[in-house]
């Protein structure tokens, strides 16, 4: 007999698809591994064409109605699934944390408040942004009403390091909008996926509306983002993914929002703030640097670079490493065997290049399984791997300038562009580095804040469009103008 739900940290889960408002089971499941002991959570139903199919057909069926209602009315029901989340704050970040191994703290704290977020705000932002003022001609008397029409069935597909905020930053606004959605969640944790369903139903989402469709990328991602009957497709996740499901969303003329990779620097100027510095360069090692903004590439100007060097070692050096159930813990595990081959591999390529661990440099022989210690790398040459590929965990390197404008120099010399940090002391500097520099975001002595009403995405390698905001309301809508004549009228 095949099981359907699991016990996760008390908490029950349904390993079944959500689709069409029901569950839907497989014959095929996958294992669910916890990267904390690397223990088994469950068998999660294992997805493929014939689902993605169903659920396909789910979304386009719920459609009409959905994008019907009036934008007031849909967006209540949103803010009745943001007070789910909230309701369900420590069961979710329990489960989340269980799932993927990232700090239960960080979400209580700020993860899961703002996951409700995505839905309140979006629903907020969808009654007061897509009635667009109507617009004239000019000279010729026409009015021009500018519409923002639901695309239709949007495809979601999203990684495993922020999974609930990652997949629901494009859930809300997609339904704000009047879509109705499928969501491929991560193989590696899909189970916060699965509770969102349930926080749905009980939200009152009609049924069809959102689907979720559990199973690997090459089996349930591939189908969906080949799906001739989707209209939009959001990827979150890696380079390589995005250069393969680009090729079936081509097929179909589906447009796409990437948001991928990143090999962010943090440019630290003379004149900085060093205590900032120092505190911002720490905060690298969140998530166990599974962070698709982190500053892995720090840039440090030559009269601060000992300084600054010595004091970030130090500081990292008394991060406690654990159980990310522990509210104590400062960093986890990386999320499986193959992510920690990945990065142990990184590292041991970079010191035989030259680099030089002045803290870390291997697995944390304490802990063993998936523990990685942070990492502090120096000497690393500009165009080696280390400082050219994303290492999507706990490390760092850190590189000494000379002037201004070889840091920017430096900063820019690479293929992705997400985000970029500066710390400094000089107005006038800041405004000019963070003109020069080429990112998405660039963010001055401060880390990982913003408005979800602003725009967010990448320049290069690290992805394709904008969402936020407005920006959001452009991709998951068919903007349309209509143009009404003054003449022609039956009562002229
Ligand atoms: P990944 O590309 O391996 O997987 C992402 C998703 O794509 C998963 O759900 C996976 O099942 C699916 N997938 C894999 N192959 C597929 C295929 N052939 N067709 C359709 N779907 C497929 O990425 P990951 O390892 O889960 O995530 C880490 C990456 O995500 C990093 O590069 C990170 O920088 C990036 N990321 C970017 C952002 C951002 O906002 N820019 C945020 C978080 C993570």
């Amino acid at each position: 007999m095949q099981q359907h739900t699991a016990e996760v940290e008390g908490v029950r889960v349904d390993l079944r698809h959500w689709i069409g408002g029901e569950r839907v089971a497989s014959e095929r499941t996958f294992a669910d591994i916890s990267p904390i002991d690397e223990t088994e959570l469950g068998q999660v139903a294992a997805g493929g064409a014939a689902e993605v199919d169903a659920a396909v057909a789910a979304a386009r069926a719920a459609f009409p109605a959905w994008a019907g209602l009036p934008v007031s009315e849909r967006c209540d029901i949103l803010r009745r699934v943001a007070d789910g989340i909230e309701a369900r704050i420590e069961d979710l970040s329990l489960v989340e944390t269980r799932d993927n191994g990232s700090l239960i703290r960080s979400h209580r704290r700020g993860v899961m408040p703002r996951v409700a977020m995505n839905f309140r705000a979006f629903a907020d932002f969808a009654e007061k942004q897509l009635g667009h003022p109507d617009m004239e001609v000019p000279g010729r008397g026409h009015r021009e009403r500018i519409t923002y029409d639901p695309a239709g069935v949007v495809a979601i597909i999203t990684p495993w390091n922020a999974p609930l905020m990652l997949a629901t930053w494009r859930i809300g606004p997609a339904l704000a909008a009047g879509n109705t959605v499928v969501v491929k969640p991560p193989e590696w944790a899909p189970l916060t996926a699965s509770l969102l369903a349930d926080i749905m139903a009980e939200a009152g989402v009609p049924a069809g509306v959102f689907n979720v469709v559990q199973g690997t990328g090459a089996e349930a991602g591939a189908p969906l983002t080949a799906h001739p009957d989707i209209n939009r497709l959001a990827f979150t996740g890696s380079v390589p993914t995005a250069g393969v499901i680009s090729k079936a969303a081509a097929e179909n003329i589906v447009p796409l929002s990437y948001e991928l990779g990143g090999k962010s620097p943090l440019v630290v100027f003379e004149d900085a703030d060093l205590d900032l510095a120092v505190e911002i360069a720490v905060e690298q090692f969140d998530n166990a640097g599974q962070v698709c903004l982190k500053a892995a590439r720090m840039l440090v100007h030559s009269s601060l670079v000992d300084e600054f060097t010595e004091r970030v070692v130090a500081k990292a050096a008394t991060l406690r490493q654990g159980d990310p159930r522990d509210a104590e813990t400062d960093v986890s595990a990386l999320i499986s065997r193959r992510a920690f081959e990945q990065v142990s591999g990184f590292v041991e390529r970079a010191i035989a290049d030259g680099a030089r661990p002045l803290l870390g440099g291997g697995p944390n022989a304490d802990l063993g399984g998936l523990y990685f210690s942070p990492t502090v790398l120096v000497d690393a040459a500009l165009d080696s791997e280390v400082m050219t590929e994303e290492v999507f965990g706990p490390v760092v390197t850190i590189t000494p300038f000379e002037t201004e404008e070889e840091a920017v120099r430096i900063a820019n010399d690479t293929r992705f562009g997400l985000a970029a940090t500066l710390v400094t002391g000089d107005r006038d500097r800041a405004e000019r580095v963070s003109s020069a520099l080429n990112a998405g975001t660039v963010w001055v002595n401060c880390f990982f804040v913003r408005d979800l009403e602003a725009p967010f995405g990448g320049n290069g390698r690290s992805g394709i469009g904008r969402e936020g905001g407005i920006w959001s309301f452009d991709f998951y809508t068919d903007i349309k103008n209509s143009v009404f004549s003054p003449t022609g009228w039956k009562e002229d």
